[in-house]
């Protein structure tokens, strides 16, 4: 008994031994490398470099800032084996190829808005904006945790493509306009830049949408080549120098109410990434996201006060009718969506259903916080009215 029992003994007890060994190697390579900050003399890492294409103009703050944060946080996180380098609109690919170049292998990366695709992708309308929809907080709830990113995953796969949430601008202003709103009447004949089903619905409602990038339309505004534009809200629409090219700036963003933008990656790029890179890239983006929110809700209103004191704006609610003419025929616009794409009626069951949902909780929660505090708290007013 005792012979057989010697010989596993042994071994065990070289195992140990041998285990011991390599695991205080280890701790002590990994204190190494804590100290110096710098790779394992020897260590063989591949660095990876990859292009990130978007629809902004290069340098534009807050949207534009995103993806550049983005790049430096992979970068950081990843000690320099993963670089990001950024592109702005028209330098790889122009602005509403972003998409194209990402399916295609141009480019890894890119970062936009899902409604740009729309021709293409009607479905992708509910991952920017769906007009009377989610707000910011909403519509991140839904995605991480209401199966709104795995319906949006879904949507983009026959494509190659992986979307992550890529920052939000939260409620947006209903945009400028060269002339006054007083009824609905006023929208007959007007020519406004505003993309996604919100175009289709301002078409429905008497006027003409037009479907311009950032960089145009500044210019478009200036030569009458439109009467109106929404963009995003007084930070990013100040640095586009909206306020030089229209007078009327109305509120509040019925079309996009928590405007999110997304990262695109090309599925391909992503599966050969190793696990950890996979993962810095997710929660990279997912730091992205929430920090545009942020940033806009820190800026907003200082841009905001800029523009009532030191500009000519003139800020404006739109009227009651106008937001009635809005909403019936974005109610239409949502039904004639779902009937001819099923991923859109799927999604849409989605999205609806989250939304009963926490609408219901923020009745009592958000809502009636908001009125609870104006109850107490001293009047708002505004400078221009
Ligand atoms: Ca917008």
């Amino acid at each position: 008994m005792k012979e057989k029992t010697l010989l596993p003994v042994a071994v065990i007890g070289v195992l140990v031994l041998w285990l011991a060994t390599v695991g205080l190697w280890a701790v002590d390579a990994q204190k190494m490398d804590e100290r110096s900050g710098d790779r394992l003399p020897g260590e063989q890492v591949e660095a990876i470099e990859w292009k990130l294409v978007t629809t902004w103009p290069k340098g534009l703050p807050g949207l534009g800032s995103a993806p550049e944060n983005f790049a430096r946080r992979v970068g950081e996180m990843s000690n320099g084996r993963l670089t990001v380098r950024v592109y702005g609109a028209g330098e790889v690919v122009p602005p509403f190829e972003v998409f194209d170049a990402v399916a295609q292998g141009v480019a890894e990366m890119g970062h936009g808005a899902a409604y740009y695709w729309k021709g293409k992708i009607p479905a992708s309308v509910f991952y920017t904006a769906v007009p009377f929809g989610m707000t910011a907080q909403e519509m991140n709830g839904w995605l991480h945790y209401g199966g709104g990113l795995e319906l949006w995953r879904e949507l983009y796969a026959p494509f190659g493509v992986r979307p992550f949430a890529g920052g939000s601008t939260g409620v947006q202003m209903a945009g400028w306009f060269n002339r006054e709103l007083k009824s609905a009447a006023d929208l007959d004949g007007l020519k406004m830049r505003i993309p996604g089903l919100a175009g289709e619905v301002f078409a429905a409602s008497g006027g003409t949408a037009v479907r311009l990038a950032g960089g145009e339309i500044y210019t478009s505004m200036q030569t009458g080549v439109i009467d109106a534009v929404e963009w995003v809200g007084p930070y990013n629409d100040r640095t586009l120098g909206l306020m030089q090219v229209a007078e009327y700036y109305y509120y509040p963003g019925w079309h996009e109410p928590g405007a999110m933008l997304e990262f695109t990656v090309n599925q391909d790029a992503f599966d050969q990434l190793p696990q950890d890179l996979q993962a810095i890239v997710e929660g990279a983006a997912r730091a992205t996201n929430q920090d545009m929110l942020d940033e806009f809700t820190a800026r907003n209103n200082q841009s905001l006060t800029t523009l009532l004191t030191e500009h000519s704006t003139k800020l404006r609610p739109l009227p009651d009718d106008v937001l009635d003419v809005l909403y019936i025929n974005a109610v239409s616009a949502l039904e004639r969506l779902k009937a001819d794409d099923p991923m859109a009626q799927k999604i849409a069951a989605s999205y609806e259903d989250f939304l009963e949902g926490v609408r219901r909780y923020h009745e009592i929660s958000e809502r009636a916080y908001l009125n609870a505090r104006d109850r107490v708290l001293p009047p708002i007013s505004f400078t221009d009215q």
